[in-house]
């Protein structure tokens, strides 16, 4: 097997990798990097002879797994786009709703180059994307035969882990994980065999969990949190991923109101999310989630659902607004809202996911409360942050301990070191060569070939 890493950043964005059986190539996840713009923000698909690929496989639909999909699919439109069929739903939606978002980004950050793909391109390639199922064995390639599996990641519905086996080696690729069981989604199911080549992703290699750690305490907290700002008058913004986080955090707040930790509070919700969600309710029967009788969009009493056509919702005292995206993003809904929060100390802002810090969530987290924060990138204006700031830790991918747990288990000879900054994936490096002496640690460099 040869690998060769199209991420055209070392940090965590624009993901993608290549990898070679003998004649048979594919690609693994084509994602766009959320802190660049225009070209820069895909991978390095120019590496990629045009038209050579047998298959392009995607973990799930995060923007930084997905975002770049039409644009590898144009330059290789022989080649078979194999993911789960939740990934397949909500992949469709989120890349629409991502050229609604470059299309305004066009006019303001003056980006010639964006959209990069069009609503029409989508609606043409989608007769190429297949579906597999976790635990079906299937095999692609034409002249080296590639025995292919995926087995459930745990990190949003339908993402997966995917298993190679060519000529007797095998190579699996982790995507993002979490072993833990999540409101939503089951801990991942991965296999435990030996593995030759483990690509792994790293993202939270650079800080140890708190020991003390566990989810029901943690969202017990979120809902005491809640209760206290709503009784006091104030309104919350959750800033969410559209696509798992604002599934999770419905059902939390669904089981936190069951348990009468938090009133019966509107929630609102916004366009994009709304879709989300009705993906998800139609796959409730999927392996791997709970809650499996409940349709959240119509059950969830008091949900809101933002009008067609309304960019934010009306602001309400007391009322909870689970909005997209989870990093406050530049001309998404939670950003444009984020000004309503900010503006009193009865309000407070609760962040339940990943942030990086040079996006909007991850300034305002880094300013906290009485800090000043540069919303938008072009203009100077700073606004006060008046209203409370809390993180809560409800992310969607393993702990670093567990990751390498399981590094160990599968004993492999090469162990790619993937998907997060510097200093995490320096600790995997240190941590695995002290605990598998006898395995190559590789951190592959952005084009970087590793035989
Ligand atoms: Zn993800
Ligand atoms: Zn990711």
């Amino acid at each position: 097997m040869r690998f060769q890493n199209l991420a055209r950043y070392p940090d965590i964005g624009s993901n993608s990798y290549l990898i070679e059986f003998g004649e048979t190539r594919a690609v693994l996840d084509a994602g766009t990097h959320p802190k660049h713009t225009g070209l820069d923000t895909l991978p390095l698909f120019d590496r990629v002879e045009p038209g050579s690929l047998d298959a392009i496989f995607v973990s799930h639909p995060h923007l930084d797994h997905i975002g770049g999909l039409p644009v590898l699919i144009n330059q290789q439109p022989q080649a078979a786009v194999i993911m789960s069929e939740a990934t397949r739903d909500s992949g469709v939606a989120l890349l629409h709703n991502s050229v609604s978002v470059m299309t305004s980004q066009k006019r303001e950050l003056m980006e010639p180059n964006y959209p990069l793909y069009s609503h029409r391109q989508i609606n043409e390639q989608e007769h190429l994307w297949h579906t597999r199922s976790v635990g079906e064995s299937f095999s692609f390639g034409e002249t080296d035969r590639v025995r292919t599996e995926f087995f459930r990641a745990g990190h949003v519905p339908g993402a997966v882990g995917i298993r190679f086996e060519h000529e007797g080696e095998t190579t699996f690729y982790t995507g993002d994980v979490h072993f833990e069981d999540q409101t939503l989604t089951r801990g991942a199911n991965f296999p435990t065999g030996e593995i030759d080549t483990l690509i792994i992703e790293t993202t939270r290699g650079e800080f140890p969990r708190d020991p003390e750690y566990s989810r029901a305490k943690e969202k017990q907290k979120l809902g005491e949190t809640i209760e206290r700002i709503i009784s006091q008058g104030g309104s919350i913004l959750i800033p969410v991923f559209a696509f798992g986080k604002t599934q999770e955090l419905l059902l939390m707040l669904h089981e936190l109101r069951d348990e009468g930790v938090i009133p019966h509070v509107p929630v609102h919700i916004g366009g994009l999310s709304t879709k989300m969600t009705t993906i998800a309710d139609r796959h409730a029967d999927m392996d791997g989630r709970f809650h499996r009788d409940y349709q959240i969009l119509e059950e969830f009493e008091d949900l809101q659902i933002l009008a067609r056509g309304r960019s934010e919702p009306e602001f309400h005292p007391g009322t909870i607004y689970a909005l997209s995206s989870g990093m406050m993003s530049e001309h998404t809904v939670s950003h444009r809202f984020a000004r309503r929060i900010l503006s009193s100390p009865k309000h407070a802002l609760l962040f339940v996911g990943y942030a990086d810090s040079e996006t909007p969530g991850g300034r305002i987290l880094a300013a906290g409360q009485g800090g000043r924060i540069q919303l938008n990138q072009d203009s100077p204006h700073e606004t006060p942050i008046e209203c409370e700031v809390h993180r809560f830790d409800f992310s969607g991918h393993s702990p670093r301990n567990q990751l390498a747990d399981y590094a160990v288990k599968c004993n492999p000879k090469k162990v790619i070191l993937v998907h997060g900054d510097f200093p995490a994936k320096t600790w995997f490096q240190e941590e695995l060569e002290r605990r598998l002496p006898h395995s190559e640690i590789i951190i592959p460099r952005p084009g970087e070939w590793v035989e």
